[in-house]
């Protein structure tokens, strides 16, 4: 860290938190891409820490061979997460102190971490975060997009159900989407954003910090045309202008109906009547609950033969 001048007027030494503490789990920022992305700190504490969990040691191994540090090494992914979550707590709390690094970007995100990091939270076991590049917020920056607020919806399902309410919710957001891509899915991900959601600007971020790097700022629609012919290569960041305003009022058919007329509507169009309460729910921003009782209380009314005007 001698070679970095430090700005001490803002940041002076004894502010900075630059002790590897032992008992402590390290989230640990890579690059994603660009070797030269690895912060000082992050050296620092990989060199200091106990061992290193990660997410694929073969590959970590290679980055860390490549900066010249040498550490015990634990796999920790999706599928061996609980029970080597476990094992990693149990030696932090004997006093180990453990980085958590992934294959690439910020641990936690859309990436394993989050289960430990909750699960160090649970016991009081300190979590500390040495920050590095993550492909999300790197795309969002670049992306020539609002900024100011945004939504992180990491890779969208590939479950049918579970795809199609992700995507209807979008459709309402106001907020600039962020989202992550394999190549091999990217086609069929365009083709259903621009279905449900329309055309609308988007910045495709591509191999970022990477030889290939690209910021192809277009539409939907371009976007899915152009990739028709061209095979999706790379790791991709989606960056999705949000809904307008005004868009969103035209949209919202039942801005002028009451709840119950709402679901009412939807269950005319063949939904259950649990499925129309969701659906209005969510809609309207509300919880199903605030739905479900309005619709019971006018049911009740309309059934004793009354008029019940704060069903509406
Ligand atoms: N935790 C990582 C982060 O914070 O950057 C993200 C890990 S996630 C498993 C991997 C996804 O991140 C890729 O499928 C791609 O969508 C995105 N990604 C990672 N590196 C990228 C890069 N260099 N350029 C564009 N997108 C990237």
């Amino acid at each position: 860290m001698s070679s970095i001048k430090s700005p001490e007027k803002y940041y002076p030494e004894d502010r900075q938190k630059n002790r590897t503490e032992k008992g402590t789990l390290y989230l640990v920022g890579t690059p994603i891409g660009n070797l030269a992305d690895l912060s000082e700190r992050a050296k620092k504490v990989l060199s200091e820490v106990d061992f290193i969990a990660a997410e694929d040691t073969r590959n970590s191994g290679r980055l860390l061979a490549f900066y010249g540090i040498q550490k015990p090494m634990v796999s920790y992914f999706e599928h061996n997460k609980r029970e080597r979550g476990e094992l990693i707590v149990r030696r932090i709390e004997a006093g180990e102190a453990c980085a958590l690094i992934t294959d690439a970007g910020m641990p936690a995100i859309s990436d394993p971490g989050e289960d430990i990091v909750r699960l160090c939270a649970e016991r009081g076991i300190p979590v500390s975060v040495v920050p590095g590049p993550c492909a999300a917020i790197a795309a969002l920056a670049v992306s020539g997009l609002f900024t100011a607020k945004f939504v992180f919806e990491g890779f969208l399902s590939t479950a049918t159900g579970e795809r199609r309410e992700t995507l209807e919710r979008l459709k309402r957001e106001t907020r600039t989407i962020l989202l992550y891509e394999a190549p091999h899915k990217l086609r069929a991900t365009l083709a259903d954003l621009l279905r449900v959601l329309g055309d609308r600007p988007v910045s495709l971020c591509r191999e970022l910090t990477k030889l290939n790097e690209q910021i192809l700022r277009t539409t939907l629609s371009e976007a899915a045309k152009r990739y028709e012919t061209e095979t999706p290569r790379g790791e991709f960041v989606l960056v999705l202008a949000g809904a307008e305003n005004a868009a969103l009022q035209e949209d919202a058919f039942w801005s002028q109906m009451t709840e119950a007329e709402h679901v009412e509507a939807y269950i005319r169009r063949g939904m259950t009547k649990a499925d129309a309460v969701k659906q209005a729910a969510r809609d309207r921003g509300v919880s199903k609950s605030k739905i479900y009782n309005i619709v019971m209380k006018k049911e009740e009314a309309s059934s004793n033969g009354g008029n019940d005007d704060d069903a509406n």
